[in-house]
């Protein structure tokens, strides 16, 4: 046997014991996880929103730093931005002063707002990547390219119209930014670094950026919004996150029962001895009949026997 052959042997040799260890890693890994399951005891996770939820008291600590901020004005409207309209960071960066109509006090996010600051570009090579193009075909993407494609909301839904006029502050805010710029004034990173820093002023660090947006969708669900009006003004393409806020913090359903049921107009039903007025005579017959006889006997007697009568009370019944 040549030497050539005996390497091509040993590496096809080493090839099946590295596969033989994988595939027993595999295993044990399979069994350490049954295993821990077994252990593990039930724990139910209510979502992911409700820790990443900022309270009454840390909104209110959010805005005070804000209000003593060296940017205030900068500073408000994205925090305001986020956590009162609910809009992604990537919406504010691109918030331009065309996107409002002040007569309506509403917000339309268009479909394309050219743009080919360093975040769109990392957007576009992402999708690049994504869809299998090449290390140099992601890297030769000229600027033009970029704004033909960017920037662009996170998904279809994204594209929407939103109404601000129901906080009068955030309204004063809007105007006094627009009148100042027509845009974000800075780069995307410059932003998401000066949330960081007020969250961190705030004493927030357990929260970021994106948990602003999310408080503004659970007061949209408290306020009342229904689900279609939550995907709507959230820009969610995915029903189930609407349902999921509304379920945790809209208006509770104690209401609507309360108005279903009742206040203390009603007793237990079964206990209730008057539920017997309301049974047919065939219903009476079944439960006053005599115990210990055979059922189907009885049965047989009561709808036989007296055809007439019973088959009219049991299409009642
Ligand atoms: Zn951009």
């Amino acid at each position: 046997m040549d030497e050539g052959t005996q390497n091509a042997q040993k590496a096809n040799t080493d090839e099946r014991i590295e596969t033989i260890e994988k595939k027993m890693e595999d295993i044990v890994l399979k069994l350490s996880r049954g295993r821990k399951k077994k252990k593990d005891i039930r724990k139910i996770e209510v979502g992911s929103i409700v820790k990443q939820i900022l309270t009454n008291e840390e909104y209110t600590r959010l805005l005070h730093v804000c209000d003593n901020s060296e940017y205030v004005l900068e500073d408000k409207f994205i925090v305001r931005t986020m956590l009162t309209i609910g809009f992604r960071l990537g919406e504010v960066v691109h918030f331009k002063k065309c996107w409002v109509n002040f007569d309506q006090k509403t917000i339309t996010i268009p479909a394309h707002e050219p743009c080919n600051c360093g975040y769109c570009k990392s957007q576009l090579k992402r999708q690049l990547k994504r869809i299998g193009k090449s290390k140099e075909e992601q890297e030769s993407i000229s600027e033009k390219e970029v704004m033909n494609y960017y920037w662009q909301p996170k998904t279809n839904a994204g594209v929407r119209v939103v109404y601000y006029g129901f906080d009068s502050e955030y309204e004063m805010i809007l105007n006094d930014y627009f009148s100042k710029y027509d845009g974000w004034p800075g780069a995307y990173i410059t932003a998401y670094r000066r949330i960081r820093k007020l969250l961190d002023l705030a004493g927030l660090q357990n929260h970021v950026d994106h948990h602003l947006r999310k408080t503004a969708g659970t007061n949209y669900a408290a306020a009342g919004l229904t689900e279609h009006q939550l995907m709507d003004v959230m820009g969610w393409d995915d029903a189930d996150v609407a349902r999921e806020y509304i379920r945790l913090y809209g208006p509770r359903s104690v209401e609507s029962q309360k108005k279903v049921l009742g206040e203390g107009k009603k007793k237990g039903y079964i206990s209730d001895s008057r539920i017997a007025l309301y049974l047919t005579a065939f219903g009476r017959q079944v439960l006053t009949r005599r115990k210990y006889r055979d059922e189907e006997e009885w049965l047989r007697d009561v709808l036989f026997s007296k055809k007439d009568d019973t088959e009219r009370k049991i299409t009642d019944y």
